[in-house]
């Protein structure tokens, strides 16, 4: 049947791209679904100094890399927004906005998405000094001024890791802190990070690339001049779709086993979506191969 598949991926990121390299391997039928373009996240990645086998490279150059090695294998991705998805008698029913397809196994490889604060300059400076992702980004902005904009755990946490690499870290908390006391303390004490609270950023400035922010409160607008501003909120995952599976999952990120396999038989998570501490694309890379090869040996459990 043409919609019938083994297995069927959900996100063509690096996560589900990998997946697919591995279902490929296999003598399994498969379907690579993105909503989006292929590669995902990874063509909006400025620069990426720590993927291994590249001493740097372009998010866009690795992503257009990977769609090569895609069409050599001969493996397409198909659109499709996944909107849905049921299982009944062992089998899942896929919807997307036009099509239902039918698969014994589904891997999920959606990532995760960062929360917008929808100011101006957010978008126009994206990847020119805006950045939601201190580890990735934070190198590139070496003896610089930054700014970081969070109240959080991993606000604080990507502060300090940013103290250690600019000259000086403005940390903007638009409320009062909610870290551990450890984190707290441990922030101001170091002498380059700047603790401003109870200002909200208003709008991000520049040219060609950042180079100030305004910061306000009911008083008073404050200029501040920085090349790089982090917004640092929580990465929202959306798996709506997946409601009527009653998938174990952590605010939306789901929860695997060391086989990547979820609470439900045949259901797998690899990538960004799955929840976890470190989100970077060479793990990311490494669970779709762990994914693949479950479902694989899942479907083949059935044969
Ligand atoms: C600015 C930035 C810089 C970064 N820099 C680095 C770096 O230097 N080094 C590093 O290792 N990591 C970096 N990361 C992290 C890295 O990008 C991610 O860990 C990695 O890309 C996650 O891959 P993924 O395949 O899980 O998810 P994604 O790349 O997010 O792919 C998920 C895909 O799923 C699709 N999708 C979502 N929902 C649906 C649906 N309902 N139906 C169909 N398709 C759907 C999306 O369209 C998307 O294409 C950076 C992240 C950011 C944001």
């Amino acid at each position: 049947m043409a919609n019938e598949f083994d297995v069927i991926v959900i996100g063509a990121g690096i996560a589900g791209i990998s997946a697919a390299i591995y279902l490929k391997r296999s003598s399994l039928s498969f379907l690579l679904l993105d909503k989006g373009m292929v590669g995902g996240k990874l063509n909006y990645i400025h620069k990426i100094d720590n993927y291994p086998g590249f001493s740097s490279i372009a998010g866009i150059e690795l992503s257009l890399s990977l769609q090569r090695q895609m069409k050599q294998l001969n493996i397409e991705s198909t659109y499709g927004e996944v909107n849905k998805i049921e299982k009944k008698d062992n089998i899942f029913q896929v919807r997307t906005d036009s099509d239902t397809y039918k698969c014994k196994a589904t891997i999920l490889a959606s990532g995760s998405s960062e929360q917008r604060l929808g100011i101006k300059g957010e978008k126009e400076f994206f990847g020119k000094g805006v950045s939601y992702c201190a580890t990735c980004d934070g190198p590139f902005f070496k003896n610089k001024e930054v700014a970081v904009y969070g109240y959080k755990d991993f606000a604080f946490e990507d502060a300090l890791y940013l103290s250690s690499i600019c000259r000086r870290v403005y940390f903007i908390l638009p409320k009062k802190s909610k870290a551990s006391e450890a984190h707290y303390n441990e922030v101001i004490k170091k002498e380059n990070i700047q603790l401003i609270q109870g200002y909200k950023l208003k709008e991000i400035k520049g040219e060609q690339f950042v180079s100030s922010i305004l910061i306000s409160n009911e008083k008073e607008e404050k200029e501040i001049h920085v090349s790089a501003i982090f917004p640092l909120f929580e990465q929202i995952s959306s798996i709506q779709f997946l409601s009527s599976l009653k998938v174990n999952n952590c605010n939306g990120f789901v929860l695997i086993d060391s086989s990547n396999s979820t609470n439900v038989p045949g259901l797998f998570a690899c990538g960004d979506v799955v929840n976890k501490k470190v989100k970077q694309l060479v793990n990311a890379a490494s669970e779709g191969a762990i994914a693949a090869i479950s479902a694989i040996n899942y479907v083949r459990s059935f044969k």
